[in-house]
């Protein structure tokens, strides 16, 4: 273990978790000291009891406020960190894995020599739907989607916000659902309430899909998915279309 993850370990272990943590973790920690400076003065100098007593208490009542501000720095520090990470990795207005995040948990995921079908999910017309209804209608309609798209997805894959109205989805092959059935999922229409649930307003995704073999990075698999998106919008969009090998590979079987 590198000494980073050392520090982390003991940083951990000072964080306050609980208010009782005030109380037991100082007192493991001074009884880790008493037990370092007994062996320590025993072997080489003999202990005297009556000093020896005074010292550690006189030691305790001045350390332990510092010990406990050092506690409640390190509490600052680890909560901060895990705010950061969430941040760094976590799409604000959907709570969905931001691209960086997906790219990054994808490809581990076939680090493990998995195959998998990548998909882009992209909003249909999206921008006259802000311009009609407004931005925020739209962002609204975007957690919906995120809502939906996690629902369907989540529990066998990946799924990120990798641009504006740009969704990424991930399934390993164990977990390969039917691919038209899962399309009519994506590609919805998805019923997005607006006007204080007065009304609806239903968004359709188009999709560009791919096999992607555990061979290749998960962006190399996101090039794909793009020419079939492509072809999805000048098909007509609301569609899912499979990226299909031949155009690229003619004299693949
Ligand atoms: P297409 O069917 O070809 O994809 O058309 P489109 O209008 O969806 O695509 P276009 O790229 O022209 O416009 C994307 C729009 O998505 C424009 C942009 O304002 C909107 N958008 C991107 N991010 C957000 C967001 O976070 N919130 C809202 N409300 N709109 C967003
Ligand atoms: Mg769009
Ligand atoms: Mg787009």
């Amino acid at each position: 273990m590198s000494s980073r993850v050392y520090i982390r370990v003991f940083a951990h272990f000072l964080a306050i978790r609980r208010k009782r943590d005030l109380l037991f973790k100082p007192a493991v920690l001074l009884l880790m000291v008493l037990a370092v400076r007994c062996l320590a003065e025993g072997l080489l100098f003999g202990i005297d009891p009556a000093q020896f007593w005074q010292e550690m208490l006189i030691s305790s009542l001045v350390g332990s406020p510092f010990l406990i501000l050092g506690m409640i720095l390190v509490t600052d520090m680890e909560t901060l960190q895990g705010e950061l990470e969430t941040l760094a990795t976590t799409d604000p207005l959907t709570g969905l894995l931001n691209r960086r995040a997906f790219l990054q948990a994808t490809n581990k995921a076939k680090s493990d020599g998995e195959n998998g079908i990548l998909m882009i999910a992209d909003a249909d017309h999206f921008k006259c739907i802000n311009d009609k209804f407004g931005h925020a209608t739209g962002d609204l309609a975007l957690q919906e989607i995120a809502h939906a798209l996690c629902d369907h997805v989540a529990t066998q894959g990946y799924v990120g916000r990798i641009g504006g109205e740009e969704f990424a989805l991930y399934i390993p092959d164990g977990a390969t659902p039917d691919v038209n059935e899962f399309g009519d999922i994506v590609t919805g229409p998805h019923q997005v309430p607006f006007f204080d649930g007065a009304d609806q307003l239903n968004v359709t995704m188009s999709v560009g899909a791919t096999i992607s073999p555990a061979s290749e990075t998960v962006e190399e698999a996101l090039v794909r998915a793009d020419m079939a998106l492509y072809r999805a919008k000048a098909e007509g969009r609301a569609r899912l279309i499979m990226y299909d090998y031949r155009v690229d590979h003619p004299h693949a079987a």
